[in-house]
């Protein structure tokens, strides 16, 4: 490796393996990526790190559910993020897997740097644990709600290490000051330095209560807490520890670690930035380890508006778009539809209409029309741009704005403004297919006058040019389609070329155009109901035990996990610093029972639930404020409660039992996270909670003691 390149290092967060793979997952791995693409062509030595989460108590139990070893179990899910990025043809450099033994053995070795210097002592915990985010909740109130996730917590009561956050309130403060660029955008660094300041509580460090991690040095009936386990995976990726003697023979030592760590960016979703901005940057203090350059956090992926989580049944799995429009529709869509660092909204509508109208007719279409004229009416050499006579203000103009297009576009995407990058090198497209159309080049080809021929090649040459460098911009980004333009415009190797070198006038005259066809070919709107269908048939119970009976195992369980991988760029993830809608969001898991071990087996019920799978019906009081008869609906009544904090629309079949006007004022019992639905074309957000009796009419829930608006029962 003896090159004089820069360096840079960029990971993506290690994929909780609770959660199958979907597209808020897809999101930070595409964007990160792009990244990475984008400073291969500026010349850097790029190092891209992704990988999966594989320990905790929550692993542990959803294999125990499933019946398998917890081995077996993460084998199995990391094994489906290997093969979807793969699938979208990701660069990832390194994939590590927390189950690795040199891993292991290196954050016994972090582990032990920290107790070494002093920032490790025992004692006891006794508090509350939220399990799905594996994390500590500083509520001492047993049975108190996750902030995060509005899940029931549950009491621990253990010995534990801990770590001494407590004395790094200051260092962690002067840090962020001195290093601004440290957490971006500034929205979450802001949010990061008012949590420190509100001071910072010693960290248990270890579990004892369950087995599934990595045991503490020389104390191995305790496992290292997950998050110190899982932070660490960006050194030991890159062989950290290993020359301590630590590491399985045979590596390759921490060559890597010297070389590439400082990571240059740490790509995160924006619920995690605590433990990636406090807890982590504390632990490479306490080791006397350097610092990551920027943590850069983007926002959640929403669907049509919404949150994506199970219990909306509206996640979107990434394959379902890759198998009908393509693994750059996609990237193409995730970075210039969402501003990156805010929330951004998908849905197949808006794909396919920004696939038509930047891909299909806004890129595609200058290609292939720019090329097929060169193909005609030069034998498909690429003309040259003629004497000074032939050219005009025009051709100058789109000279101009390519080299202004080509500065912008360096400069916002180094800042991770994806969207606007793409939005001014799609302006150059624009102002290319109008240039095209005002100066006639089919009309010139027409003539054979000699002023006309070199006018037409001028025109051909400048617009070929200019598709060229879009080509090569675009390249980060959608680096399938650009390579078949490239290779369309009879180029080498798209992938190679300097960005920091690119100019106007770069293309070679005379080069020999290849076979001229269509890169994105028009989508209808079959490709959105296509979509539709294949998401629908994932969703029912039914189209899974299909797939059960069709499908090897990596598809069986797909509902026994939840949704939303908390370390993941958890689209449904209810982080900290976003006023919920409704306080809590929370994920169901499938009974144990839902999945069927044989594939002709009748689903079974599980006769008992636990208090957490009761603590994801979200039931709250509400007061009914306006109630009126659905027209053309005799059982239905539209009403609108009053939640406290929001007043909703729920659409109720109780226009038999209770006349409209006996409504208004009264406090009933809603389920206030159920999937919205549409009924009589009305959107019913919730359900009314009532006594639904055999014959007769149905009887609303209530209280005998007035209670507040919003308040929740459990
Ligand atoms: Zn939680």
């Amino acid at each position: 490796m003896a090159t004089a390149k820069p360096k840079y290092y960029i990971t993506t967060p290690i994929y909780y393996v609770n959660a199958r793979p979907h597209l808020g997952h897809t999101y930070t791995t595409i964007a990160a990526d792009a990244m990475a693409r984008y400073k291969q062509m500026r010349g850097f030595d790029v190092l891209f790190l992704t990988g999966t989460d594989e320990h905790g108590q929550k692993v542990e139990r959803s294999a125990k559910k499933n019946e398998e070893s917890p081995i077996d179990f993460v084998d199995r899910v990391s094994a489906e993020y290997r093969d979807l990025w793969k699938h979208l043809g990701l660069r990832v450099d390194r994939f590590i897997r927390t189950t690795e033994t040199r891993h292991a053995h290196a954050v016994q070795h972090l582990f032990r740097e920290i107790q070494n210097n002093g920032y490790v002592y025992k004692g006891h915990y006794e508090g509350n644990y939220c399990v799905s985010d594996e994390m500590y909740i500083d509520d001492s109130t047993p049975g108190a709600t996750c902030p995060e996730c509005g899940r029931v917590t549950e009491r621990v009561k253990e010995e534990n290490y801990f770590f001494q956050l407590s004395k790094f309130e200051k260092p962690l403060l002067n840090y962020y000051e001195q290093y601004p660029e440290f957490i971006q955008p500034e929205a979450r660094r802001n949010e990061i330095i008012s949590f420190v300041r509100g001071g910072l509580r010693d960290l248990s460090i270890s579990r004892s209560t369950f087995s599934w991690g990595i045991p503490v040095p020389d104390d191995p009936k305790h496992v290292i807490y997950v998050w110190l386990d899982a932070l660490a995976n960006y050194i030991t990726a890159l062989g950290y520890g290993a020359s301590a003697g630590q590491a399985d023979a045979g590596q390759a030592g921490d060559a890597k670690y010297k070389k590439y760590w400082p990571a240059d960016v740490q790509m995160i979703g924006k619920e995690i930035v605590r433990f990636h901005c406090v807890y982590w940057p504390a632990f490479l203090m306490a080791a006397g380890l350097p610092l990551p350059k920027s943590i850069v956090a983007h926002g959640w992926l929403l669907f049509e508006e919404n949150k994506m989580s199970k219990s909306r049944g509206n996640i979107v799995r990434t394959e379902t778009i890759l198998d009908v429009l393509g693994a750059d529709a996609l990237r193409y869509f995730l970075l210039r539809e969402v501003v990156f660092g805010q929330d951004g909204s998908f849905s197949f509508d808006a794909l396919v209409q920004r696939y038509n109208s930047d891909l299909a007719n806004g890129l595609g279409n200058l290609a292939s029309r720019t090329l097929a004229m060169i193909t005609r009416y030069f034998k498909g050499e690429v003309p040259y741009p003629s004497n000074s006579v032939s050219r005009t203000p025009a051709d100058q103009a789109i000279a101009k704005l390519a080299e202004r297009t080509i500065a912008d576009f360096n400069a916002l995407f180094e800042q991770f403004h994806f969207s606007r990058a793409l939005e001014a090198a799609w302006a150059l497209v624009a102002a290319v297919d109008k240039y095209i159309v005002e100066n006639e080049p089919w009309a010139l080809a027409e003539k054979q006058d000699e002023t006309s021929r070199a006018r037409l090649a001028t025109v051909l040459y400048t617009s070929a040019e200019a598709l060229r460098i879009v080509t090569v911009l675009a390249h980060p980004v959608m680096p399938e389609a650009t390579t078949r333009i490239w290779t369309q415009l009879g180029l080498g190797e798209i992938a190679q070329v300097p960005l920091p070198d690119l100019r106007w006038g770069q293309l070679p005259l005379g080069t020999k155009v290849g076979k001229v066809e269509p890169v994105f070919p028009r989508a209808d709107k079959s490709a959105i109901e296509r979509m539709q269908k294949m998401e629908d048939q994932e969703r029912t119970p039914a189209a899974a035990r299909a797939a059960t009976a069709a499908a090897p195992p990596a598809v069986e369980d797909k509902d026994k996990k939840e949704d939303v991988g908390r370390r993941a760029s958890s689209p449904g993830h209810p982080g900290t610093g976003q006023a919920p809608q409704t306080p809590a969001q929370p994920t169901p898991t499938t009974p144990p029972s839902a999945t069927a071990q044989s594939p002709t087996a009748a689903p079974a019920t599980d006769p008992k639930i636990t208090i957490d799978d009761f603590a994801k019906i979200e039931l709250r009081v509400a007061q009914i404020k306006v109630a009126e008869k659905v027209k053309g609906a005799d059982k239905l009544l539209r009403l609108e409660v009053d939640l406290g904090t929001e007043t909703r629309q729920i659409v109720a079949g109780i226009a038999e039992a209770y006349a409209p006007e006996s409504l208004i004022g009264r406090k009933v019992v809603i389920v206030a996270n159920l999937a919205p639905r549409k009924l009589r074309g009305l959107e019913s957000n919730g359900m009314i909670v009532a006594a639904s009796l055999e014959g007769g009419k149905p009887v609303l829930a209530a209280f005998l003691e007035d209670v507040p608006n919003g308040a929740r029962l459990k």
